[in-house]
């Protein structure tokens, strides 16, 4: 019986994995997954990410058992020897995957087509990870796209979305099955536990993905034009950190969306398929430009100046303790439960790049460590537009103004005074912007600034003009 190894990546599920499909069309199947994070280098799994690798890893083992399969499991420096003895040991004569996006893995993964095919394997790649192909959707003058709007109208133009593909119905084992290394030797859980917050948020795995998109779609879909941008309900989808993984694909979320709308592009359906839009722009970015991970878009930033070393003012921003209840309601969530709104995550990073003026590769790697979904496009993406260096980019001049902004996302506090909760007992009125209290009013809240919360780490105009001023002045250089 012919052999495939199909090698997982983030592509962690059954169902709509092109390549476990065809592998299972054409004989025995084993499926691999091979932990070598030295190959990704600084873009590594962060620790919040490691802990839901690991209970993804599981939860596909599970599906794969109840299908009298498992997964082999290897931790290693790297990839290649790992599948050239896996290979050797099953007689496979196939390698399927599912194409991934990271740049660092491009030469380790055109060497291992090269090396394979040489020696008469049939390798082959297929594609589920994006809704687009960043090679085939360019400009009318064959460019790469940079902005948004006329990116997404040429993809709903020439992207015809197929239809998921299910599960394979049955998998086959080969004679000699590899055996794996416990998920355990991959060291993914953190040493000392922080993940209480995580785990009482997150179900993991293929299931859970469905699940949550079932009820997003029965629940919030409909109202999600208006809801999106209020981080004090649950009115978005949470999939992130499922897409990231593969738990499911953005296919399949495209289709059940549709199909539960009946067709219908209604205001809810379309902007929540442009969200997923804008993750596929974050994609086309990245390939077209891969040093944006490490540098801005926009070249001309390269001189901006940013501090880039860890002030304390950073380190108050890591630990939710700025002074600034929006701001310290995102970090503090982020903290707790590896995930923060939109709407907080720009608000977070408005305030660390441009009133504090720290770079914004210092935010990034702080989210890359604490998200669960930490995404090398989209985290990029996300910090280079809010900082006003990246692709369709907001105006640097365009700061958010995190009081503003909360009175408007967080009208009641509820945001705010579940994340700060010291906090909670201000009313309504100051809960943004304890400073303007009364010092009667803080008394009766309980609150004592200075004490049981910080006062703002900067005045909010003074920090304001300063950025301003800076950008300026770095406007004007020779
Ligand atoms: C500073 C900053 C950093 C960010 N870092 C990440 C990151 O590391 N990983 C990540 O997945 N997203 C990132 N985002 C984008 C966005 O905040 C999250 O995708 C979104 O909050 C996830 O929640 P959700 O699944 O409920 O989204 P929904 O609102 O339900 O959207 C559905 C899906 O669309 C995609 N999406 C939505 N908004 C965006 C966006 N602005 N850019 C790209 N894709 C989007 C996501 O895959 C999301 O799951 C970042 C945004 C900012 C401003």
């Amino acid at each position: 019986m012919k052999t495939t190894v199909v090698w997982f990546h983030n592509d962690l599920r059954l169902s709509d994995n092109p390549a476990l499909y065809e592998a299972a069309r054409r004989g025995a199947v084993v499926p691999v997954y091979i932990y070598a994070p030295e190959e990704l280098g600084k873009r590594a799994p962060g620790g919040a990410r490691q802990w839901w690798l690991h209970h993804a890893l599981q939860a596909l083992d599970q599906s794969l058992r109840e299908r009298g399969l498992y997964l082999v499991i290897r931790r290693a420096a790297q990839s290649l020897p790992v599948l050239e003895q896996i290979l050797t040991e099953t007689g496979a004569d196939a390698l399927y995957w599912n194409t991934h996006y990271e740049p660092q893995l491009w030469e380790r993964d055109e060497r291992i087509r090269k090396t394979f095919q040489q020696r008469g394997i049939e390798v082959r790649e297929f594609t589920s990870y994006l809704l687009h192909d960043p090679d085939a959707v360019r400009t009318d003058s064959g460019q790469p796209y940079g902005v948004f709007t006329p990116f997404w109208k040429r993809v709903l133009q020439v992207v015809k979305v197929p239809e998921p593909l299910p599960a394979p119905e049955t998998l086959r084992a080969p004679k000699a099955m590899p055996i794996s290394e416990p998920l355990e030797a991959l060291e993914l859980l953190p040493k000392i536990d922080w993940a209480a917050g995580f785990r009482e948020t997150w179900r993991v795995g293929e299931a859970a993905a469905h699940q949550r998109l079932e009820w997003f779609l029965r629940n919030a879909v409909e109202d999600y034009h208006t809801l999106r941008d209020r981080p004090d309900l649950d009115a978005t989808s949470r999939l992130s950190p499922h897409l990231h993984h593969g738990e499911i694909s953005p296919r399949q979320i495209w289709h059940a969306t549709l199909r539960h709308s009946k067709g219908k592009w209604t205001k809810g359906v379309e902007h929540f398929l442009r969200e997923l839009g804008w993750r596929e722009f974050g994609y086309h970015i990245l390939y077209h430009h891969p040093y944006t991970q490490e540098r801005a878009l926009r070249r001309e930033f390269d001189t901006f100046p940013w501090t880039e070393v860890e002030t304390p003012a950073y380190k108050a921003w890591t630990k939710g303790r700025t002074g600034i209840p929006m701001v310290d309601a995102g970090m503090r969530q982020l903290w707790r439960i590896g995930w923060m709104h939109n709407r907080t995550r720009m608000i977070v990073a408005s305030w660390l790049t441009k009133n504090l003026l720290i770079h914004w590769r210092l935010g990034e790697a702080w989210f890359w460590d604490t998200l669960v979904d930490a995404d090398p496009a989209s985290n990029v993406l996300g910090w280079q537009w809010t900082a006003g260096c990246g692709a369709d980019a907001a105006p640097y001049f365009r700061i958010f103004n995190p009081v503003i902004q909360g009175r408007k996302f967080d009208p009641d506090g509820t945001y705010v005074r579940q994340w700060v909760p010291e906090l909670a007992n201000l009313p309504t009125q100051y809960i943004h912007a304890p400073w303007e209290a009364p010092e009667s009013v803080l008394k009766q809240a309980g609150v004592e600034l200075g004490k049981t919360y910080p006062y703002p780490q900067e005045p909010l105009d003074k920090s304001r003009d300063r950025a301003l001023e800076m950008l300026e002045r770095w406007a004007k250089r020779p």
